[in-house]
C-alpha cells in the first residue's frame, strides 16, 4: 500500500517523500486507518518494523486539522529511554516538517538542572506533543509544569521496556491524570502478562494488530564461537579485526564488563566507546553523535541500546555476552541488516550459556552456525560432551536427593537459585532533512514515475 491510499494530509505526504518513505510497512497499513478513525491501538511490533511512523502519521494527521485546544499539551508518547524520545521527537520533527503549527517536546530524565528548566519553560509555552520518559513526566506533573486533562492522545512505546524498568505505577498515575475521553496507543515488542494486565487497565475496547514477532532479517549472518570464557577476549580482537569495519556494537550484559572491555580494547588499539546508564546524559548523547558520525567505529553496549536505536547500516553485532532473554537476542542482532542491507552477528557462547543457545534458536527457528574458533585462539570445547556431562550432574543429584531422603524440592534448587541470582545481579543494567528549499509534490512525482515505468 502506497502512502498516498491512506487518508492523511498532503502535508504529511510531501514530507515523506522527502524522507524517501513510499511504501507502508504492514504495521502501518493496519494501524493508520484503525487510528484515523478514532480506535484505541494495541500494537505488538517490535523496533525495525515501522511502528514510530505508525502511531506518528495518524496522529500528526488528526492534529493538523482537527480542533485541539492551543493552549494544552495534546499528546503525550511515552518512552522507556531518553534515546528512543530523541528519536521519537525527530521523527516528529521529520514527519511534522511541513505541518503549520504543531509543535512538541520531549522531556527525559537524567541530567542536568538547567535542562530541567529548559524542559518546564518549554512546558510553560505549550506544545502539542510531548515526549517523555515516565520518571521525568511524573516530576513535571508534580511540580504542576504540565496539565493532561484536555490531552487527546495517550501513546506508550517499546511497553514492556518500560514495565521491565519497573515503571508500571509510573504509567498508571501518568493515566489517572489524563482524560477518559482519550484515545490511546499503546506498542510493545512481546506481550507477556503484565502488559495485557496494562492493556486492560488503560485501553478503551482497543482494536490489536500485530506483527509476526521476532525473527532477525534473513540477511543477517548469525554465527556463534563455543569457546571457554578466558577465550572470549581473543576471538572478540580477532572478530573486530575483521577488515573495512566502521561500524560496530558489541553487547556485554553488564555495566561493568562494558567499562573492562572499553578499557581493554582501547589498550589494544581498538578505537571504541563505551555506553551504559552510568553515562551522564551529555556524555551519551556525545557517544552516540561520535558513533553516528563514525568517529567511533565499535561502541561497547549494554541492553540500553539494543532498543530503538536508529542507525541503520552496522555491519556487525558481536554478543560478548549470551543474552539471557532470547527474545533480547533478536533485539541486538535487528540493530544490524535493517532496511534490507546485509549484516553480521557473532555469539561468544561457553558452555554454561548452551541452555540459552537452545531458547534462542527454537525463537529464531533456526540453527546457528557454530565454526571452529578463528586461528589462534584454542580448540572449541565439545557441546555434547558438555551436554552428556550436565545429564549425568543432573543425575547424581537427583540420586543424592532420594539418598538423602530430601523432600523439600526448594533444598535441592538451592544450587540453580544461586546461580540464577548471580547472573540477573550481573545482567541488570536498568537504571536504564535536510530542509528543502522547494516544496514537491507527492502525488506529481509519483505519477511521473508511473508515466516513466509506463
Ligand atoms: P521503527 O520501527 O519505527 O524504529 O523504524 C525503523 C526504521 O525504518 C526507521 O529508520 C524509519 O525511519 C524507517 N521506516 C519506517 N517506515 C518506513 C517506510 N514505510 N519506508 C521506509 N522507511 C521506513
Amino acid at each position: 500500500m502506497y502512502f498516498d491510499e491512506l487518508n492523511i494530509t498532503d502535508d504529511l505526504l510531501d514530507a515523506l517523500d522527502a524522507m524517501n518513505f513510499e511504501i507502508c510497512s504492514p504495521i502501518q497499513e493496519q494501524a493508520i486507518p484503525k487510528i484515523l478513525e478514532g480506535n484505541d491501538l494495541l500494537g505488538i511490533a517490535q523496533t525495525g518494523t515501522g511502528k514510530t511512523a505508525a502511531y506518528l502519521l495518524p496522529v500528526l494527521d488528526m492534529l493538523s486539522h482537527g480542533n485541539y485546544p492551543k493552549d494544552s499539551v495534546n499528546c503525550i508518547i511515552m518512552s522507556p529511554t531518553r534515546e528512543l524520545a530523541q528519536q521519537i521527537d525527530q521523527q516528529v520533527q521529520g514527519f511534522g516538517y511541513y505541518l503549520d503549527g504543531v509543535s512538541s517536546v520531549a522531556i527525559y530524565g537524567g541530567n542536568d538542572g538547567m535542562r530541567f528548566e529548559q524542559e518546564r519553560k518549554g512546558l510553560e509555552l505549550g506544545a502539542d506533543i510531548v515526549i517523555a520518559t515516565p520518571g521525568r513526566l511524573i516530576s513535571h506533573l508534580n511540580g504542576g509544569h504540565i496539565d493532561l486533562k484536555k490531552t487527546s492522545f495517550f501513546i506508550l512505546d517499546e511497553a514492556d521496556r518500560m514495565l521491565d524498568m519497573g515503571f508500571y505505577d509510573d504509567i498508571m498515575k501518568i493515566a489517572s491524570y489524563l482524560s477518559d475521553k482519550r484515545q490511546t496507543i499503546l506498542f510493545s515488542a512481546t506481550m507477556p502478562s503484565n502488559i495485557q494486565k496494562l492493556a486492560n487497565n488503560i485501553l478503551n475496547n482497543p482494536v490489536e494488530v500485530k506483527i509476526a514477532v521476532s525473527k532477525p532479517a534473513e540477511k543477517i549472518k548469525q554465527t556463534a564461537y563455543i569457546c571457554h570464557e578466558g577465550m572470549k577476549d581473543k576471538i572478540a580482537e580477532k572478530v573486530l579485526s575483521a577488515p573495512d569495519l566502521e561500524r560496530v556494537i558489541l553487547f556485554a550484559s553488564s555495566k561493568l564488563k562494558v567499562k573492562e572491555l572499553s578499557r581493554n580494547l582501547k589498550m589494544k588499539g581498538f578505537n571504541v566507546g563505551a555506553m551504559h546508564s552510568d553515562l551522564e546524559q551529555k556524555e551519551r548523547e556525545d557517544i552516540m553523535l561520535d558513533f553516528k558520525n563514525k568517529k567511533i567505529s565499535i561502541l561497547i553496549a549494554t541492553d540500553i541500546v539494543s532498543r530503538g536505536i536508529d542507525i541503520d547500516d552496522i555491519q556487525l553485532v558481536v554478543n560478548y555476552d549470551v543474552p539471557r532473554d532470547a527474545e533480547d537476542y533478536v533485539h541486538r542482532i535487528g540493530r544490524t541488516a535493517r532496511a534490507n542491507r546485509e549484516g553480521e552477528a557473532v555469539t561468544l557462547v561457553t558452555p554454561r550459556d548452551f541452555m540459552h543457545l537452545k531458547k534462542i534458536e527454537s525463537l529464531i527457528e533456526k540453527e546457528i552456525d557454530k565454526p571452529e574458533l578463528p586461528e589462534g585462539c584454542g580448540e572449541k570445547p565439545d557441546m555434547t560432551a558438555s551436554a552428556d556431562r550436565k545429564g549425568r550432574m543432573q543425575k547424581r543429584h537427583k540420586h543424592s536427593r532420594k539418598a538423602n531422603g530430601s523432600k523439600n524440592p526448594k533444598a535441592a534448587d538451592s544450587h540453580n537459585t544461586t546461580a540464577k541470582d548471580s547472573q540477573s545481579a550481573t545482567s541488570s543494567d536498568n537504571s536504564a532533512s535536510g530542509s528543502r528549499s522547494k516544496k514537491r509534490s507527492y502525488h506529481h512525482k509519483k505519477q511521473q514515475k508511473i508515466i516513466k515505468n509506463n
